[in-house]
């Protein structure tokens, strides 16, 4: 029984899990097997996530079997394999009333602000659990929530087959948004300072891919779009000085889509957001993108496999956490194995 725990800011510990307690009403008990390390939680290691309380036990990228159900559960049984959605919304505030739980007013993610997915056991609400179709290898499930990521965030600036994607960062998010925008028959330009990341966008079906250091990103989507520029940008490097340069090579009618957490201020100017009558959206979490995203994994049609790029057993964590540490560029996805 092992649990992963940020006991305080720059501490992590593999900790012997308290024994299983029942699942409450309406909850389940998962037998986790596979997760996945994101920026967050690295960012909570740190010290640096604003919602994170300690001690606590970190992961929202898990999937497992259903060992236990508590009282009125009915639509998960025992035994069904699941991957669990981290967004835990109160349901009756105002974001969550008008549909947008994923900033519900009194949010709780699982591994941020309650105890999350690296532990071998852990209970959830069973309305939280996405079922698996039975062939889907667990490895390829627990990447949904990272995928519901990019879905969210091409769900608030709208996308489809006509869209010119800019996304700068061709890091874990950058590549989630590149492969959910090229589902939706979009052409993306992917923009990195890492020419090994650029060589793996190319991989995972980027069109065009841009070196910032070798030419600037608005010489580079100069003639897109009839000379206009992109029809979108999303911004997966969370650098606030991008947000400028996002606005001036927008197309008119542009719609810009942030993900970043940065609290340092950025210098926009409003001539261009009114000139192009630009649309600026943030994006947080996932607004139960999770249960399409399975559906487009059974499908085959985004590429999980080589996300997976380190797995280490849930035991040798702190291994895991220090590759990401030492060398993030050898890393997209590392993900944790608790059955081994
Ligand atoms: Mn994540």
């Amino acid at each position: 029984m092992v649990g992963i725990i940020v006991s305080s800011p720059g501490v992590l510990e593999l900790i012997a899990q308290a024994p299983l307690v029942p699942p409450e009403a309406g909850e389940v008990t998962i037998r986790v097997e596979r997760a996945g390390i994101c920026g967050s939680d690295m960012h909570i290691l740190h010290g640096s996530n604003p919602f994170a309380r300690y001690p606590r036990v970190i992961g929202h990228e898990f999937a497992g079997q259903v060992m236990q159900v508590g009282s009125g559960v009915t639509c998960i049984a025992v035994g069904d394999r699941v991957v669990v959605d981290p967004v835990l919304p109160c349901g009756t505030c105002y974001p969550c009333r008008i549909g947008r739980p994923n900033v519900c007013g009194n949010l709780q993610v699982l591994g941020v602000h309650r105890d999350g997915g690296f532990r071998d056991h852990c209970n959830v609400p069973a309305a939280s659990c996405v079922k698996l179709p039975a062939d889907m290898p667990i490895e390829v499930a627990t990447l949904a929530e990272p995928f519901a990521v990019a879905a969210n965030v091409l769900s608030r600036t709208g996308i489809g087959a006509e869209d010119i994607v800019l996304i700068y960062g061709a890091g874990t998010v950058g590549l989630t948004v590149l492969q959910v925008a090229k589902l939706h028959g979009a052409r993306c330009i992917i923009s990195d300072p890492d020419t090994a990341r650029l060589e793996r966008a190319l991989g995972f079906g980027a069109d065009v891919v841009v070196d910032p250091r070798a030419a600037s990103v608005a010489d580079a989507v100069r003639d897109e779009n009839d000379g206009l520029g992109p029809t979108v940008v999303i911004d997966g490097a969370g650098i606030p000085a991008l947000l400028l340069e996002a606005c001036q090579v927008a197309s008119p009618v542009g719609r810009i889509g942030l993900l970043g957490f940065s609290a340092a201020p950025c210098n926009i100017s409003q001539q261009e957001i009114v000139k192009k009558e630009l649309t600026l959206v943030g994006s947080r979490l996932n607004k139960q993108f999770l249960g399409p995203v399975v559906g487009w994994l059974a499908e085959g049609k985004l590429r999980p496999a080589a996300m997976i790029t380190q797995t280490f057993a849930a035991k040798d964590a702190r291994a895991a956490f220090d590759l990401i540490e030492r060398d993030p560029a050898s890393t997209i996805k590392v993900h944790l194995d608790f059955m081994n």
